[in-house]
């Protein structure tokens, strides 16, 4: 697994760990892994591709998860070419090292591509589905959308990927940059007097969000699912910015955010998609995917932790 460390990563090493699975897990080189977790870390930088290759033909894995890689499209636009090289190139040469052992154990070798809703670009239908045309609109999207393109590729050539379109999924784990655990954090400081405002950016952005852990569940699926594929991975929902605010404020016990949250537009970005939502009927029909947290679950969820991350009177 690449990208053990981060949200989906460490929901997915736990639940293989469980099902009793050896893990191993790249982990980005002077991060700390901290020792006796159970599974075995290895210090490699995604854009070192031959330390990849050469790790990978040395484990012979017989499931690879590609979770790792810039997973931002504010961090895309910033940085376009690490972008390039770690969420475009990192997976081919991961495919084609699964292909080699492959190849030369006999063995299949299952590979998942953690893909994503953003290779959809502006999209002129709503849902999107397996068959929406892929027309990213910034550098994460058309990064990712490389790697989508190779899974079908080296699918050809005869390995089993699974490109997982995976629309938006949240949880505690979520990094404070991104827009969902900055609403929750800072409704919950503001519920405990510790922050007086939150500064947003696009209140009317409408964006399908998911529970991270059911994204995950999906991830195994694909991987043991006997066909390979792509499967787009969604609640069939979308809801507005402003709406996870409304949520996530009254969750904290707040009900006039309107007095609490300001809109900057410096914050606005470019290319951002007014609508993504996704159709998950493939993956429900063909997975038997389901999922254990709806919207107002999932905001919940994440107030309630930053609520006692915060402190004070519950
Ligand atoms: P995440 O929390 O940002 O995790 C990314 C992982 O990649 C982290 O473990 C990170 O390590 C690692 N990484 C980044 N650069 C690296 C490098 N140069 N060398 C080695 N490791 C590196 O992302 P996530 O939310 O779990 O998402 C998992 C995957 O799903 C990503 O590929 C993402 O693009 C895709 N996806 C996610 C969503 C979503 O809503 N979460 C939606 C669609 C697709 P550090 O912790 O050291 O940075």
């Amino acid at each position: 697994m690449t990208g053990a460390t981060g949200q989906d990563g460490s929901y997915l090493v736990e639940r293989l760990l469980a099902e009793g699975v050896v893990v191993h897990g790249t982990v980005r080189p002077g991060d700390e892994v901290p020792v006796g977790v159970g599974w075995t870390p290895h210090a490699v930088d995604l854009a070192d591709r031959d330390g990849l290759r050469a790790l990978v033909l040395r484990l012979a894995p017989d499931e690879v998860y590609n979770l790792g890689g810039i997973s931002s499209v504010a961090r895309s636009w910033a940085e376009p070419e690490a972008t390039a090289e770690l969420s475009g190139l990192a997976p081919l040469a991961l495919l084609d090292a699964a292909l080699a052992v492959q190849d030369a154990s006999g063995r299949a070798v299952r590979v998942v591509q953690a893909s994503s809703a953003e290779i959809f670009g502006h999209p002129d239908r709503v849902p999107q589905d397996e068959s929406t045309p892929v027309a990213p609109r910034n550098p994460y999207g058309a990064a990712k959308a490389f790697a989508h393109h190779l899974a079908a590729v080296y699918r050809e050539r005869g390995l089993h990927v699974a490109s997982c379109v995976l629309f938006n999924h949240e949880s505690p784990r979520r990094p404070e940059t991104f827009v969902t655990r900055k609403i929750t954090r800072g409704a919950a400081r503001i519920a405990r007097g510790l922050d007086d405002r939150l500064v947003l950016g696009n209140l009317a952005a409408r964006r399908d969000w998911g529970w991270a852990p059911d994204y995950v569940d999906a991830m195994v699926r694909a991987a043991r699912h006997d066909g390979a594929g792509d499967w787009v991975v969604a609640t069939g929902r979308a809801h507005a910015v402003e709406d996870f605010v409304r949520a996530a404020f009254a969750r904290a016990g707040i009900d006039d955010w309107e007095r609490y949250v300001h809109v900057d537009t410096g914050l606005l970005r470019p290319g951002d998609a007014p609508e993504l939502v996704g159709d998950p009927g493939r993956a429900e029909r063909e997975l038997g995917w389901t999922r254990t947290h709806d919207f107002e679950a999932l905001v919940g969820a994440m107030v309630d932790h930053d609520l006692a991350v915060a402190g004070g009177a519950a």
